[in-house]
Order: structure tokens, then sequence, then C-alpha cells
């Protein structure tokens, strides 16, 4: 029996050997071990990629949503406006600055964070909104950005799993004032170990992130602030440097298996298949499908040889991290999505025939559930 696997790490490296090896050698020769060329030059690679100002890397993509919002003077006694339905890590992110996050439900189509219900969770003490490009599916900020400044509010987005996602003709990381990247290897654009960057057209702003995450540093030994250390390690950024060449490609790779699921199993009678928002495309970095019967329909297409995965199988508000605080309230959508949601595998490692083979067990087993 075929095995399609929901992800293979491994896939990249073997496509890429002859010039990962390269980069590796470069930069083991080069003595450049912390900053230097390789992280200046992919920095300025994917601020290009991005269509942003600047991008700073630091060590992981909870960094690159903590750091922008210490940067911007968010601490205790603030609140942030994060999507219910999120991986936790934008929620965390948010707690680790001291700041409150405050959760607003998501949209029953998108399932990123209900546009409708920004504004009634604002409060004196709102300092940010953090939208966030949940399965790498855009959220629209035009909006949020408009509402943002009006109010002085940051907007930050959490474009952790949004590489190569877009509104209209921007990309995703250049939609708010400043975005937040990850690296995480089974990201779209992914390192061989942690990594994360912060993309901003904030001159300002990019410097504040960089000193912060270099011990509070301008110039060596001249501490201004109390900083820490998060930086982008220069292996992993050669390593980047190599992959972003072939994003634009996985990208589209991403899409044309999507568009098979699309096509194959959005009128499959129980099963309900993503939908984004108008005029956006996705980087497709999941592909969450709903059903009432989830566990099911996952063991199912597990004995079919159909590897899929949660994402997320536990809301937030009830994890043991946050209930104690937020135990209480409900989302209600959010805690449907948590309950029915399955990934099916998507990823550069998969062709569209896989795909289309992959779509006919699905319907087969959801019609034989
Ligand atoms: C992966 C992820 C993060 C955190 O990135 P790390 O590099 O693992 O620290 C933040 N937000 C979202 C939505 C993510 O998927």
């Amino acid at each position: 029996m075929r095995e399609y696997r929901f992800l293979d790490v491994h896939f990249t490296y073997d496509m890429l050997k002859p010039e990962m090896d390269e980069a590796y050698s470069a930069l083991m020769t080069s003595g450049m071990y912390i900053g230097g060329t390789a992280v200046a030059e992919f920095e300025a690679e994917f601020a290009a990629y991005c269509g942003a100002a600047h991008c700073v890397g630091v060590g992981n993509g909870l960094d690159a949503l903590i750091l922008p919002m210490r940067a911007h003077g968010i601490g205790p006694g603030a609140e942030v406006i994060v999507p219910a339905n999120t991986f936790i890590a934008s929620w965390l992110a948010v707690a680790q600055t001291g700041a409150t996050p405050v959760p607003v439900d998501a949209d029953p189509d998108t399932m990123n964070i209900d546009l409708n219900l920004v504004e009634a969770a604002l409060t004196d003490r709102t300092r940010a909104i953090m939208p966030v490009h949940l399965y790498g599916a855009t959220v629209p900020c035009a909006g949020l950005r408009d509402l943002a400044e009006a109010r002085g509010l940051l907007l930050i987005e959490d474009a952790a799993q949004a590489h190569g996602a877009s509104d209209g003709n921007r990309m995703a990381g250049s939609l708010g004032h400043v975005a937040g990247f990850s690296f995480y290897p089974g990201k779209n654009l992914g390192a061989f170990g942690d990594g994360g960057a912060v993309v901003t057209d904030d001159a300002d702003l990019a410097q504040a992130v960089r000193m912060l995450g270099n011990y509070g540093a301008r110039v060596k030994y001249q501490h201004d602030v109390a900083g820490g250390n998060s930086r982008l390690d220069p292996l992993q950024a050669a390593f980047l440097s190599v992959k972003l060449r072939h994003l634009k490609d996985w990208t589209a790779r991403r899409r044309e298996i999507a568009a098979v699921y699309d096509d194959a199993l959005a009128h499959v009678p129980g099963l309900r298949t993503p939908k984004l928002a108008p005029d956006t495309q996705s980087s497709w970095h999941l592909y969450v499908v709903r059903h009432p019967r989830r566990d099911a329909l996952l063991a199912a297409l597990a004995a079919r040889g159909v590897q899929a995965a949660l994402h997320y199988p536990q809301p937030n508000h009830h994890s043991g991290a946050f209930a104690q605080d937020y135990g209480k309230q409900s989302f209600p959508v959010t805690e449907e999505i948590c309950a029915t949601c399955l990934s099916l595998p998507i990823g550069p490692h998969l062709s569209v025939e896989d795909a289309a083979g992959i779509a006919a067990i699905v319907e087969h087993t959801v019609r034989n559930l």
C-alpha cells in the first residue's frame, strides 16, 4: 500500500544537497558564526521577498512576535487582540511580554479571526492587534490597519505559517506595521533548526528589535536597553538563502495540491473544505478540512495509507497554560474547529498525482465512514 506522508522535512535536503553542503562549507570556512554576511544577505533577500524595507533575523518565531511588542513598549497592563483559533505561540508571545491576550473568536468560513468582532474587543488598555494568517490563509488587513491607525495601535502579523501568502498584490509580512515569521523546520520556509525573522517598513522598530535581541546593544559593549539574546544562526541563514530560491515553486505546488483537494472534496457530504477571504492567496501551510466524526476519519485514513494530522485539537482557552484565566470564556466557533479539524497532507514532497490519489482515498473514506 502506498503511504502518503503528512510532512517530509528531509525532502528539501535530499533535493538540494549539493547547494546545502556548499553553503555549509562556505559558512564553516568563513569563521563568522554569529551575525556576518550570511545573516545580512538572508535578511535583505527575505525583506525583498516580503516587499518590506527591513528584516531582522531572530532566534525563533516566538521571539519574532515578542521582540516587536516589547520594542513598542507593550508589557504588563496592556491588552493585545489575538485570534482564539491559533497555535498557542501567538497567545504565549503576548503573555511573555507581561501583557494580556484578548481572544476573538474565529470566522466560521475562513477559520481566521472574525474581523467583525475585533472592534468590540478593544478597550482603553488595547495596545496591539495580532492577526494570525493561520494555515497560511491571509487575513485581509486593510480594515484592521485603519482601525489600528485611528486608535494608535500596533498591527502585528503572526506570519509564522504564511511565507508566500498574499492579499491582492501585497505579501503577508507587509500588511501590518510589523510581522513575525518562523523558520521552524516544518514551516513552508524551514531551517534545519530554530530560526525566525521580524519584517517591517519601520526602520526605528527594526533597530529596536535588533537591539533587544543583541543584549540591548547597537554598538558593542554599549548596552542602551535591557535586552536578551535572540539572533538568527548564520548557518541557518545560509541554508535559508538556498531554500528561499525555491519557495515560489514550493508554494505553487502547494496551491496545485489545494486546488486538486478543492475540486475533489468540496461537494463530499459531511466534509467541509477551507474557504479563503476574497482576493487572498494562501501559502497553504496546512489544508484543513472539517468533519463531525473527525477522530474516526483520522483513523480510517491512516489505515488506508494517508497520514493526516490535527491543527489544533485543543483550544488555547482550554489548555493547561490558559484554562485558569480563560476556561470559563466561550469561543464556540473555535471550539467547533478544534473538535472537527483534520489537516490533509500538503507540501512539495507530494506531486499533483499524489494529491489526486489522496483526494480519492479521502472521498471514498468519508462516504463509507
Ligand atoms: C510556529 C508558529 C509560531 C512560533 O514559531 P517557533 O519558531 O516555533 O517559535 C508562532 N505562531 C504560529 C501561528 C506558528 O505556527
